[in-house]
């Protein structure tokens, strides 16, 4: 039975599994159609071709600069667009900087994202954003920053301090971008993440859902980031985080097994990324986040906050790992 209902959508002979970047909506929308069994026995199948199951990745997320930021995406605190009562901060300095990170090293983390919130990167702050990477890279964490829209030469530039990955969201699907963002186009999303790419540095690009999209947007959304010339390395998928005074506020919830679904549809479409239990877990039951596991989901931000909004306290995360028998990822994971 289960085959027939696979074999439906995939009448062009590509097995699941394969790292492939033609995916088609109909594919990925046939992903999203099967029966929930189905579509957890395939991801947790495809998620061993690749991965430890046992495994999460553990990354720790800094606000480097925050609040002020000039765009409008509908769902961020951060935005001057929206009355939140998240002020509006200077760039940290060098040395705040590298006390967060040895504190993330020391809680276990092997990753460390800076994260900014500009519409993109004057060439004086991203010189400042260079020497932290140059500093938490020889602590010997990972590293990772998010910084708005870069030139090519930008980019490169961080190549050359050391960076590791950059992290920059399409959000959604082309369709529904525009009623969320207003400020700058999903092209302009599009030639970031190439200049990104073009400048060897790892792709950190997932989304956002429950922002009131249709399915058919997460559809979209998983079908655009599974055809880009190389899939991300990272695909962190975020549950929207209702922000009292931001336009999504007052967004209905999403039913966590249509969340636990688009994780398992990012797992298949792209089999060897690491696919980041992003934003959202501090209201997720235990229960919801170990089917996200199940469904492929191998990475999570660790640490009470996620840049402006709450995220689990460490010792939840530790006590909920222990009850699933779930280590940290030591090694790298492996590059598409
Ligand atoms: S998501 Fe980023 S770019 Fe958008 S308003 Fe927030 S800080 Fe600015």
């Amino acid at each position: 039975m289960s085959n027939i209902t696979l074999e439906a959508g995939f009448e062009h002979g590509n097995p699941l599994g394969a790292i492939r970047h033609d995916w088609t909506r109909e594919e990925v929308r046939a992903l999203f159609a099967l029966p929930f069994p189905d579509l957890m026995y395939e991801a947790q199948r495809i998620h061993r071709m690749h991965f430890d199951p046992r495994e999460v990745q553990i990354s720790t997320l800094l606000s480097i600069k925050t609040g002020g930021c000039p765009e409008d995406c509908a769902y961020c605190p951060q935005s001057v667009h929206y009355d939140t009562g998240v002020p509006a901060g200077k760039l940290m300095d060098l040395e705040a900087v590298l006390a967060e990170a040895r504190a993330a090293k020391a809680a276990g983390a092997s990753r460390f994202c800076m994260g900014a919130a500009w519409r993109s990167p004057k060439d004086r702050d991203l010189e400042a954003v260079c020497a932290m990477v140059e500093e938490v890279k020889a602590l010997g964490l990972e590293t990772c920053a998010t910084l708005g829209m870069l030139t090519a030469p930008q980019a490169r530039r961080l190549k050359a301090a050391g960076l590791d990955y950059y992290n920059h969201n399409i959000d959604t699907s082309p369709e529904y971008y525009g009623r969320i963002i207003t400020t700058r186009t999903y092209q302009d999303r599009l030639d970031t993440l190439s200049h990104v790419r073009a400048a060897g540095i790892h792709v950190c690009c997932g989304g956002i859902v429950g922002m009131g999209e249709r399915l058919e947007d997460r559809v979209g959304m998983i079908a655009t980031l599974a055809s880009l010339p190389a899939h991300p390395e990272s695909v962190p998928i975020n549950m929207l985080v209702r922000v009292e005074g931001t336009p999504l506020a007052r967004r209905a919830a999403l039913d966590p097994i249509a969340f636990v679904r688009t994780i398992a549809v990012a797992r298949i479409a792209m089999p060897a990324s690491v696919v980041r239990l992003s934003a959202g877990r501090e209201d997720m039951s235990e229960e919801t986040q170990a089917l996200c596991f199940l469904a492929g989901a191998n990475s999570i931000f660790y640490g009470p906050k996620l840049l402006t909004t709450p995220n689990p306290e460490p010792d939840r995360d530790t006590r909920m790992f222990d009850k699933l028998g779930i280590v940290p990822m030591v090694d790298r994971p492996p590059v598409t």
